[in-house]
């Protein structure tokens, strides 16, 4: 196949999983994080970014918004850089929940100590582990490698992060629960902080995009051409991904789609193909899972148009 097929292909993939998803109805923007509630609810953007730095987009493509728990890949990248996947994996987890991603039963269940670096616990579990001296050092890092995966200087929106460190009180529960069972690994109140500060990061989904097609391109970022992972690290995040990147939907997303994938309650949604490409969707309203209804929807169709399940062709979901 010539270059430029696989260019018009690509481009079609993702102007018609806008077009086509652009009406579909269903689910809610998240209401518990305040902020995020008040987003249009119409917003819907598709992007594809390849590993040789190609860029295709449809919809509010470039509309910023939260990162959220799609922060948890980029952190779990950073932590498992400084200690090793090995250590990384014995001290936060490699497992599902099968509990939803803010869960207490899920910690309860096992001794107070986290799965999964992927769910609310285990992440802020993560953000903790990340050597640092001081508070502002452990966010710049953070948000110095999301920057990185994104290839351009990404910031907070302040609103977002004052709208959730004034809720968060569920997310201060499970570290203090973390903490009695020595499964944190810096003061709790400061990691929680630098969570939430890494959830209010704003991205737009040709960010993410990009961010994703640098895991695909083994860890260097195809746009910057500059390294952000080690290629020995990729492996085991995107493995963290397709077991529980869509909480208890993740066995679904693996059945119809076959890719790593991770949301956020922003209304992001990622999915990486390793070796070829990261493809991106927003939307806000989110099914009662945690995962936006319209960009789950988007990703999975380009991702079937364009033949990326690595297992083979899957039955489509509807
Ligand atoms: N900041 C959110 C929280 O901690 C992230 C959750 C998510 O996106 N699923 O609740």
């Amino acid at each position: 196949m010539t270059q430029v097929m696989e260019k018009s292909r690509l481009e079609e993939a993702v102007a018609q999983a806008h077009a086509e998803n652009k009406a579909l109805p269903g689910g809610a923007n998240a209401s518990y994080i305040p902020y995020l509630a008040s987003v249009p609810s119409d917003l819907f953007g598709v992007a594809a970014v390849t590993t040789g730095g190609e860029v295709f987009t449809a919809g509010d493509a470039k509309f910023e918004f939260a990162i959220e728990s799609i922060s948890k890949v980029f952190t779990m990248a950073l932590a498992m850089e400084q200690v090793g996947a090995d250590t990384f994996r014995k001290k936060i987890g490699a497992d599902p929940t099968g509990e939803a991603f803010n869960s207490v039963i899920a910690l309860e269940l096992h001794g107070d100590r986290p799965l999964s670096p992927l769910v609310n616990a285990g992440a802020i579990a993560t953000t903790s582990l990340v050597a640092a001296k001081d508070k502002e050092d452990r966010y710049q890092q953070i948000l110095g490698i999301q920057s990185a995966f994104a290839g351009r200087p990404l910031s907070m929106s302040q609103d977002v992060n004052g709208s959730e460190q004034s809720t968060n009180f569920h997310n201060r529960a499970l570290a203090w629960l973390m903490q009695s069972a020595g499964a944190m690994y810096s003061e709790p109140m400061e990691a929680v902080d630098v969570y939430t500060r890494q959830c209010s990061t704003l991205i737009t989904a040709v960010d993410l995009a990009v961010m994703g097609a640098t895991l695909a391109s083994g860890g260097v970022n195809p746009l910057t051409g500059k390294r952000v992972v080690q290629t020995q690290n990729v492996a085991p995040i995107l493995a963290e991904m397709m077991m529980e990147g869509l909480y208890t939907a993740s066995g679904d997303w693996a059945y119809t789609v076959g890719l790593p994938g991770k949301s956020g309650v922003g209304g992001g949604i990622l999915a990486v193909a390793p070796g070829k490409m990261a493809i991106a969707a927003f939307s806000p309203p989110l099914d009662p899972v945690g995962n936006s209804v319209r960009a789950q929807a988007a990703v999975a169709d380009v991702a079937r148009a364009l033949a990326l399940n690595p297992f083979g062709p899957a039955p489509a979901p509807r």
